[in-house]
This record gives structure tokens, C-alpha cells and sequence, in this order.
């Protein structure tokens, strides 16, 4: 009975860890979100001062356009394509942290991914040998 009782609060006790790793990673990610926001804001501006740079360039030149006239504004482009990607990468990984947090909480036998219900404490599934 007392088993039971403790098998009960431990989970109990897991749960409350979930929730506040949880709603950390919710803040976590609301950050990415508007760091993502910011750099896009200034790769859309950047974008737009480059094309306003090309017509420019085009309209006092005669010939073609030297990339070197465009190669900063690419550069910086082009950095917050691979800052806005890391971020997105960091989302993904904040995701699948929250659900393995999720996962390991569960209360009652680990049942895998294949549908087969494994005996308490498994840590792979007996049919498919899947991790749990
Ligand atoms: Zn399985």
C-alpha cells in the first residue's frame, strides 16, 4: 500500500518538474520567437536597401553592376539567413527536450511507440526493441 502511495507521489513530484521545465522552455521559446522576428525584420529591410542600392547603381551606371557595390549588403543578408536558421534549429531542440520531459513522466508501464505495452521500469520495448 505504502508502494503504492510512493510510486504515486513520485510521479506526482515529476509531474510538478515537468510543468516548470515546461513553462522555461515556453519562455525560452517565446525569446527565439522574437529574436527570429527581429532578424527577419532586418533581413527584409537589408533586402530592401540592397534593391534600392541596385536601382541606383543601375541608374548612374553604364554597364553591369560590380559586385563588390553589393557584397555588403549580401554578407549581412546572408548572415541573418544562418542567424534565423540556428534559432529555428534551437526551437526544434527546445521541442523535442519538452517532449522527452513529457515522455519520462508518464505515469504507469512505458508503452512504445509500436502500440506494445512494456513492464514498468523497461527502457526498451520487448517486441519492436525500440527505446522507450
Ligand atoms: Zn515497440
Amino acid at each position: 500500500m505504502a508502494d503504492i502511495f510512493d510510486k504515486l507521489k513520485s510521479g506526482l513530484n515529476k509531474g510538478v518538474a515537468s510543468v516548470s521545465t515546461g513553462s522555461k522552455t515556453l519562455i525560452e521559446k517565446a525569446k527565439i520567437n522574437s529574436r527570429i522576428k527581429t532578424l527577419e525584420d532586418e533581413k527584409k529591410q537589408l533586402e530592401e536597401l540592397l534593391g534600392a542600392r541596385v536601382y541606383n547603381l543601375y541608374m548612374e551606371m553604364e554597364g553591369d553592376i560590380p559586385r563588390s557595390e553589393l557584397v555588403g549588403f549580401c554578407e549581412e543578408i546572408t548572415k541573418r539567413t544562418e542567424l534565423i536558421n540556428e534559432q529555428k534549429q534551437r526551437l526544434k531542440e527546445l521541442d523535442e527536450e519538452m517532449n522527452q520531459v513529457i515522455g519520462n513522466t508518464r505515469i504507469g508501464p512505458p508503452v512504445c511507440k509500436c502500440g506494445h505495452v512494456n513492464p514498468e521500469g523497461a527502457r526498451f520495448c520487448a517486441r519492436c526493441g525500440s527505446q522507450l
